[in-house]
């Protein structure tokens, strides 16, 4: 409209238009012409073809096609406007319902499955392509129909485009009215013309016409709008399909690392911890089982890692089978105390290992090797009992390969027999049987098959699969045959190892050296330990300052199953400790301060993951259980962890044997200051005090005791214990009486006149009043009289009188009970 008013003010003439003159100052004038844009005639086109059907038609109804009426002519343009408001109409509620139908999906979206998701969102798509093509169909109709009906209103138009000066402002106010009116018109049109109206979008007429295009346009940009929403909901879909991580958790993690590993935002993690009550910020650490939650949360798996990051240097490769070596088995010989294992170990050693050899004198080391006559190495393990064995499997070191069970020929299965048994069962270490003692005349080795088979160990004699080999430690009887079955079972087994590789092992013994520092007697289970090898071992780490060989030979490197002592650690391990080469320093110190501070936190974390309640119930336990202390010194540390287990295992819930610390080594003055401050003994296992130590002991009255059995060991401090135990009070009955007569006596009360029936009526013994064998009192003797005179005691078969302390309900017929309380001292079993 403003177009028109532009050539208002430019002088429109009716009979020039679209030309206008123009006076300048100077007398000049100059003809312009105005160019009108088509577009922009369209717009007042069917203003003015309504304006023109309202006033020129009226006037001339020739001028109108086809003879229509006013009437008919007025309700076309209505409908025709009315048709406008509702497409403008129509487009709002397509973009309401639209966006109602993005809202809808954006919900269902975050509902279902994102598989569903898309599934649902291909529906959708095709029902818009049903949809447009049914639109294209109905313009389609809309195309054929409008033939019929387009002339009709373009000659009105073209007179409106005549009159379009002075007739649009009226149109306009006309098409103003209409459009008032075109909701309550659009509800009386039929169904057919609202179709045709929707799909008159598309006609020809209207595709030329620049205003209907723009239109078409929103058809074709709603629908690139649905392709968009289409995308972006399926793009939306991508975005919300989790990539479901691993996420490697190690005990503890920091927030924002965990964040990090579940490639989620810090800020997310932080509200979903808040929200599960845990205010922390991100740079605080969780444990494992808040983060294990909090990665489930978010979708994601937890892998939980038991050692950090800082050990995956260790290689753990498995070695490849050509570069296999097959290596000495090691063995281990178990049995019950006295069954001669020591005997048997010395005697092997003795047999084997020629006098040439370091002079003949071997050294302790807890291993040997050995050569049988046919050439084969056996390494043996040759440290104390069970303990060493149990423990090491504790700590992850499985480092026997064969059990060596001796049987003493002149006794039989006996408990630490049956013990060595189930641990070689446990670990699923083959067994040999070394029947021992059979140059005894007592010995009776079919009597231990016997026995052997009630433990379901079947020897090979009584038709089964475990060797047995009759032996004598002392007359070195049957000995090759016991290292043929050794090296036959070594050979079933195909044990193998790769030399080449860094070498790792276990730690057999462990000790503080006065003049060698920390001493580790190490068993390599594969690859080479050389020297100068940079290792870990258990907390510790170091570097092979040198290799001692069981026959105390210097060497320079140890392959597989060679038990070597090594030097140059800078600490002293634990035995079962695992030793690993690695590359460098500081991955060793790495891996040795990670082992150190995860060890402390687990302690602590043990400590405090006691509740209040717990703590509580545990000190009102304490207050009831005695506890004996001890401290252990001991010549190698697989003795005194021994001890310490053997110890743990005196004591009931009422005693109970507490070491208070435990090492390897001489007894030292600090053990006695240790020992003192809190009353404890201290016992040496195959040590004994230095000097000062003996003297600060006489001292301060410290009590050193000295082992070399550790069975005489644990049946001393059995006895100990027991004089801690509480003594049990125990109740004699020691004889009833009966009351014949009751009398009252001044001065005394009620008295009993009594016949003694059983044992004897004591004086100073408790009584209980029994009427019809029912407790009615419990109590003392006031008095006990045989005749006048107050006795001590009254013996059966006697009379004599009776009156209880405070109490007088007595009849004669009542039975009185007389007991005697006894303190027992007991035993610990
Ligand atoms: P361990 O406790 O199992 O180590 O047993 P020992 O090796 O200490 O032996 C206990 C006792 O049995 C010692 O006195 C040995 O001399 C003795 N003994 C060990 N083996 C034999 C053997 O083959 N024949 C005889 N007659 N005595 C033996």
């Amino acid at each position: 409209m403003s177009d028109n008013d532009g050539k208002k003010t430019l002088g429109l003439r009716g009979s020039r238009p679209g030309q206008v003159k123009q006076s300048f100052s100077h007398g000049r004038t100059k003809n312009v012409v105005v160019e009108t844009k088509r577009k922009r005639v369209v717009v007042p086109k069917q203003g003015a073809a309504a304006g023109g059907a309202a006033s020129p038609a009226k006037g001339d109804p020739r001028k109108r096609p086809g003879g229509i009426s006013d009437a008919e002519m007025e309700r076309r343009l209505k409908a025709l406007q009315a048709a406008k408001a509702r497409e403008a109409g129509e487009k709002v509620k397509r973009e309401a319902e639209e966006k109602a139908r993005e809202e809808e999906r954006r919900r269902r979206r975050e509902e279902a499955e994102a598989k569903e998701r898309a599934e649902r969102e291909r529906e959708e798509a095709l029902k818009a392509k049903a949809e447009e093509e049914a639109r294209k169909k109905r313009e389609a109709e809309e195309a054929a129909k409008r033939p019929k009906a387009a002339p009709k209103p373009d000659p009105a138009a073209a007179q409106a485009a005549e009159a379009r000066g002075a007739k649009t402002p009226s149109a306009t106010t006309r098409k103003k009215d209409d459009r008032g009116n075109a909701d309550a018109q659009r509800q009386n049109r039929s169904k057919g013309r609202d179709d045709n109206r929707r799909s008159g979008k598309l006609t020809l007429n209207q595709a030329l016409s620049g205003d209907r295009g723009g239109r078409q346009r929103s058809v074709a940009s709603m629908r690139r709008q649905q392709e968009r929403a289409r995308q972006k909901a399926l793009g939306g879909n991508v975005e919300r399909e989790k990539v479901v991580r691993d996420v490697q958790v190690p005990e503890a993690i920091v927030v924002s690392e965990l964040a990090n590993r579940m490639a989620e935002r810090v800020a997310d993690v932080v509200k979903s911890l808040m929200k599960m009550g845990m205010m922390v910020t991100q740079n605080q650490s969780i444990d494992a089982d808040t983060a294990e939650l909090i990665i489930e949360e978010f979708g994601h798996k937890i892998v939980r890692v038991s050692d950090a990051d800082v050990e995956d240097v260790i290689h753990q490769v498995e070695d490849k089978e050509e570069d296999l070596e097959s290596r000495a088995p090691v063995i281990t010989i178990m049995g019950h105390v006295d069954h001669g294992k020591t005997s048997l170990l010395d005697a092997i050693r003795d047999a084997k290992v020629t006098a040439g050899e370091a002079g003949g004198i071997t050294q302790h080391i807890g291993a040997y090797q050995v050569q049988t006559d046919d050439g084969v190495t056996l390494s043996f393990l040759d440290t104390p009992g069970h303990a060493a064995f149990t423990s090491m499997r504790a700590r992850g070191a499985q480092v026997t390969d064969i059990v060596v069970l001796v049987v003493a020929a002149d006794d039989s299965v006996m408990p630490q027999t049956i013990e060595a048994i189930n641990h070689a069962k446990a670990a699923e270490v083959p067994m040999i049987v070394a029947i021992n003692k059979c140059d005894k005349p007592a010995a009776d080795p079919d009597k231990v098959r016997a026995e052997l088979l009630q433990h379901e160990v079947i020897v090979e004699k009584m038709s089964g699969e475990v060797q047995d080999v009759e032996v004598s430690a002392v007359t070195g009887q049957g000995l090759d045959a016991l290292l043929e079955a050794i090296a036959l079972q070594s050979e079933i087994l195909e044990l193998k190892a790769n030399p080449e590789r860094a070498a790792s092992g276990a730690v057999i013994e462990a000790q503080l050296d006065v003049g060698r520092g920390p001493v580790a007697t190490v068993l390599v289970q594969n690859g080479t330990l050389k020297q100068g090898d940079i290792f870990v071992v258990g907390e510790q780490w170091g570097r092979v300052r040198a290799l001692i060989n069981d026959k105390g030979d210097r060497v320079k490197e140890a392959g597989p199953s060679v038990p070597v002592e090594v030097l140059g650690l800078n600490g002293t391990p634990e035995a079962g400790d695992v030793l690993n080469v690695v590359d460098t320093e500081a991955q060793a110190r790495e891996i040795a301060e990670y082992r150190e501070h995860a060890a402390k936190e687990k302690r602590a974390a043990a400590g405090a993951a006691t509740t209040l309640e717990q703590m509580m119930a545990k000190a009102k336990a304490d207050k009831d259980v005695a506890e004996l202390p001890i401290l252990v010194k001991a010549d190698v540390q697989g003795s005194a962890e021994a001890i310490v287990q053997a110890m743990e295992k005196i004591g009931n819930d009422e005693v109970r044997v507490r070491v208070l610390h435990y090492g390897v080594g001489a007894i030292t003055e600090t053990d006695i200051g240790l020992a003192e401050a809190s009353g404890s003994p201290v016992i040496g296992f195959n040590v004994r005090a230095n000097t000062p130590a003996r003297n600060s002991a006489n001292q301060k009255g410290v009590e050193i005791r000295y082992y070399s059995v550790i069975y005489d060991l644990v049946d001393d401090v059995k006895a100990a214990a027991s004089g801690l135990l509480s003594a049990e009070v125990r109740e004699n009955f020691i004889g009833y009486s009966e009351i014949r007569e009751v009398f009252k006596v001044s001065g005394v009360g009620k008295v009993a006149g009594c016949l003694v029936t059983e044992g004897v009526a004591r004086r100073s013994a408790g009584v209980r009043l029994l009427r019809d064998n029912v407790v009615i009192h419990e109590g003392t003797l006031k008095t006990l009289k045989r005749f006048k005179d107050e006795v001590k005691e009254v013996q059966s078969g006697q009379e004599c009188g009776m009156a209880f302390e405070n109490y007088d309900d007595i009849r004669p017929g009542d039975v009185i009970e007389i007991f005697e309380r006894e303190e027992i001292a007991r035993t610990l079993d």
